[in-house]
């Protein structure tokens, strides 16, 4: 049977950041323990709706902030899945972090639990950039946090950043990366700025009170970041991804997203979550208290369906090699290789996609890679104009 990975979803903040379009709330915190109590009924009955038990081999709690769970809650909901599904021995299990709102006590009770890995939201490291985007912590916070973690057993630790900020410029942005990557965390996820529809930054923006990002200099940052994580000994792998090998060479990708950007099946749990299993997606139930009043509801449904479920739609062959396209080209080194793709849908990619893929070759945004030329990917100017690629697939 297919190794499935779990999302886990914690709808909580303790401040909604201006440019934040997440499914996620402040001051709703009293919600909490009825939310964890709604989340492992939803674990439960999506495993007694299988007649065998789905092997697992990452689970990740995002958000939101999940570090706003206290470690009780996280635990119920951690026993809750292992009496559920068969966990891997070698399990990925993150926990998405926002620094300022960890103590060395909570990290090592993180770890007690089982949480290998840590991905803390530290977006930049200049004052004024963290003011701008509202965010509650500083750098210091971030060094903290690391050295917190690390002290507690937790070695694979993600930092996030943002660039393409207003007001940014190249040698600040360069800081921020320096600074990051002076804290040697294991892997980087490196997003630029997207104004994204009803966030006040974008309104502020729209209304002229704030600066436009200029998007050229986005795009030299991006090139930028590309070059300095290399000289700091990091792997890309995703478009927006790096990592590195840990001491005993072990490679430090995170093995959650890797599910999704090959396509694999992914269960989703809590309020928004998305999910793809069974040849479905689903989509929850968005708001926190209605997603717990639905959860109410013990009534048994067909897999992967729960009670929380607001959208589901089944994916036909031709959606899914198409997805499988799209966000496996994401993956800069590993692309699309054209024997596991037959082997998934017993057709070459490029008798499906003759068209699609014949162009992109010739205007050099993919190329052919591999010793037996098996691997379909984006080259160095692909990587720039992603979009211009993946919109052919979708
Ligand atoms: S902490 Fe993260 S999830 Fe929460 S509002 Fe800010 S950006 Fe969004």
């Amino acid at each position: 049977m297919l190794c499935h990975s779990i999302y886990l979803h914690i709808p909580f903040c303790r401040h909604r950041c201006n440019y934040c379009d997440f499914n996620t709330y402040a001051g709703i915190e009293d919600l909490i323990p009825r939310y964890v109590e709604a989340l492992c009924r939803e674990v439960e009955l999506v495993a007694s709706s299988l007649d065998e038990r789905l092997p697992v081999h990452t689970v990740f709690f995002g958000g939101g902030t999940p570090s706003l769970l206290p470690a009780e809650e996280l635990e119920r909901t951690l026993q809750s899945i292992d009496r559920s599904f068969n966990l891997a021995p070698d399990l990925e299990l993150t926990l998405e972090a926002n620094p300022g709102t960890l103590s060395p006590a909570y990290l090592r009770q993180l770890r007690v639990l089982g949480i290998n890995r840590l991905s803390l939201g530290m977006q930049s490291a200049d004052p004024s950039e963290l003011a701008l985007l509202e965010r509650q912590h500083d750098f210091n916070d971030v060094r903290q946090a690391v050295d917190w973690s690390r002290q507690a057993g937790i070695e694979n630790i993600n930092l996030d950043l943002i660039f393409g900020l207003p007001y940014q410029n190249l040698s600040r942005w360069d800081q921020s990366l320096t600074l990051a990557c002076g804290l040697q965390p294991a892997h980087f996820s490196i997003y630029s700025l997207t104004l994204e529809h009803g966030t006040p930054l974008k309104d502020w923006i729209d209304r002229g009170l704030l600066d436009q990002p200029d998007s050229d200099l986005a795009a030299e940052m991006y090139e930028w970041t590309v070059e300095r994580l290399d000289l700091a000994g990091y792997e890309q792998y995703e478009i927006s991804n790096w990592m590195r090998q840990d001491r005993r060479g072990e490679a430090r990708q995170c093995r959650h997203n890797l599910q999704y950007w090959r396509n694999q099946p992914y269960l989703g749990f809590g309020a928004g979550a998305h999910g793809f299993a069974g040849g479905s997606r689903t989509v929850n139930v968005l708001a926190p208290a209605a997603y717990i009043r639905r959860m109410t509801n013990k009534q048994a449904c067909a897999f992967p369906r729960t009670p929380a479920t607001a959208q589901i739609s089944r994916i036909d062959e031709a959606t899914e090699m198409a997805e499988t396209m799209f966000m496996g080209l994401r993956l800069t080194r590993e692309g699309i290789s054209r024997k596991a793709f037959h082997q998934r849908f017993k057709r070459l990619p490029q008798d499906v996609f003759v068209t699609e893929i014949e162009e992109l070759l010739a205007l050099g945004l993919l190329e052919i890679a591999g010793d037996d030329g098996d691997i379909l990917r984006l080259t160095p100017q692909g990587r720039l104009l992603g979009n211009q690629v993946f919109i052919r697939f979708v």
